[in-house]
């Protein structure tokens, strides 16, 4: 069963594989927050705790059917995570890591579910919240799920890396290793000012 991925336009899409493999959780983190600045897009990323909704599940479940010319990727710092987004409407796609064998694609909301469906109908509940330090607020913790999420899913990035399926994504080159699209990483201006807007909303 494949779950429909497609940016607000409508120019990139494709699918996600194994939606009940998923792992959905929510980021409070300052990098993720800052990277709804850098998009221009925190209205439709942060729900009101400054939180991003995220379903993380393996590279190789992620299928691009058209438009990747406009995929795009950025990253806040130099070794920070790999961010991709449609380049044509900002809508953000998803995070990975830099190491392509580590092969977990963290998939923002605003890229997933059908008009006809919640998030929760396609991918499940929220089974973790991490980072919430650094919420506007405070978003109940869910400690118990969260550590069986983690565990069930490194689980799954493992045997991936052991049989080599880390080598099936639409991220990364293959043989290389090297990313589809070079990361534009944000000069020290750029993410002094994201992170300043993060600073005045959270306040
Ligand atoms: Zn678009
Ligand atoms: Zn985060």
């Amino acid at each position: 069963m494949n779950r429909p991925l497609r940016c607000r336009c409508g120019t990139l899409k494709g699918n996600v594989s194994h939606p009940e493999r998923v792992n959905r959780g929510v980021c409070y983190c300052k990098d993720c927050q800052a990277y709804a600045h850098f998009l221009g897009k925190t209205d439709d990323i942060l729900d009101e705790m400054g939180g991003t909704d995220v379903v993380a599940t393996l590279s190789k479940y992620v299928t691009f059917t058209q438009g990747t010319e406009a995929l795009a990727c950025m990253s806040l710092t130099e070794n920070g995570l790999l961010r991709w987004y449609a380049s044509c409407c900002n809508t953000p796609i998803g995070n990975t890591r830099r190491d392509f064998k580590v092969s977990f694609v963290g998939l923002v909301h605003t890229c997933l579910g059908d008009s006809s469906k919640t998030l929760d109908d396609c991918f499940g509940p929220v089974r973790m919240r991490v980072n919430t330090k650094s919420a506007k607020g405070r978003p109940e913790s869910m400690p118990l799920s969260t550590i069986t999420s983690i565990l069930r899913f490194l689980t799954s990035l493992i045997r991936a890396r052991l049989d080599g399926s880390y080598k099936c994504t639409p991220f990364f080159d293959s043989r290389r290793g090297s990313p589809v699209v070079r990361p534009r990483v944000l000069s020290s201006g750029e993410r002094e000012r994201v992170m300043n807007a993060v600073a005045a909303r959270t306040e």
